[in-house]
């Protein structure tokens, strides 16, 4: 794969940031979308790589990501919709349905404004790739957590659906579904004395991922060499899913 461009949201940080970093480092050009701007501003000083400070809730961001791909380097090959949050606390907790609803416009309204922003520039490029940042949590339940599980599931779904749909056009829409991975998102249950080493236990590697170990997935999602491979969803999970 070579002179591709690329947009990553949720860039700033955690799986988002070593995606943009092992793209730029291949020689691609990347736009880099967070609504923190501290992380973007870094990633920007390198070469090839232009940033966007946005929330991907909003349709102005995603509008603005195509278009500053086609500005800046004249295409748009593969969008990466990876901004995500977590935590809604039990469903019975005061203020839990408002933190729901926060949760779907940034895991799942963020990755449909991200697919319906992006098409027509993939389409203009003659086809291009979508990769969505899904989680095991979407694959199965997990304690505590029913608000993002919702959120992960359907998006899971919402790739099946789209990679039918444009599939005629050589747009390809796929998702990980990364496991335990050491981000900003997870440094409090690693950190936690008694969950963390509980989690650690329950993944058959026995260790949680390191985020470039997502990207990796992602880059062969992206690549000629996924030529043939749309609609699915791969676990990244040390085999947390095969148990
Ligand atoms: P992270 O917190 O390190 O990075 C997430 C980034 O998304 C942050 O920079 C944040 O500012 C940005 N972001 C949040 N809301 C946004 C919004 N509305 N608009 C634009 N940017 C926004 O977390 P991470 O672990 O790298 O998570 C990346 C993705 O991976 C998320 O979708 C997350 O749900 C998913 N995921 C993570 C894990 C894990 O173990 N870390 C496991 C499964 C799935």
């Amino acid at each position: 794969m070579t002179d591709q461009v690329v947009a990553v949201t949720g860039a700033a940080s955690g799986i988002g940031r070593a995606t943009v970093e092992l793209f730029a480092e291949r020689g691609h050009k990347v736009v880099a979308v967070d609504v923190a701007k501290r992380g973007l501003d870094e990633l920007a000083e390198r070469d090839g790589v232009v940033s966007l400070v946005g929330d991907v809730a909003a349709e102005e961001t995603n509008a603005e990501l195509a278009a500053l791909a086609l500005r800046t380097f004249g295409r748009l090959d593969t969008v990466v919709l990876n901004a995500g949050i977590g935590g809604a606390g039990p469903l019975e907790s005061p203020g839990s349905v408002e933190r729901f609803d926060r949760i779907l416009s940034v895991n799942v309204r963020g990755v449909v404004l991200g697919i319906r922003a992006a098409l027509p520039a993939l389409r203009a490029s003659g086809g291009g790739s979508i990769v969505v940042t899904s989680s095991v949590s979407g694959l199965h339940g997990d304690p505590g957590t029913w608000a993002y599980n919702v959120s992960k599931a359907a998006v899971i779904n919402l790739v099946r659906a789209t990679a039918i749909d444009y599939a005629v056009e050589n747009i390809r829409v796929n998702a990980i579904a990364p496991g335990g991975t050491a981000t900003a998102l997870t440094a409090g249950v690693i950190a936690h004395p008694t969950l963390g080493p509980a989690v650690t236990e329950r993944i058959p590697q026995r260790r949680w991922a390191d985020p470039r170990e997502q990207a990796e997935v992602i880059w062969f999602l992206a690549s000629p060499a996924a030529s043939y491979v749309t609609g699915v969803t791969v676990p990244v999970d040390g085999g947390l899913t095969a148990n």
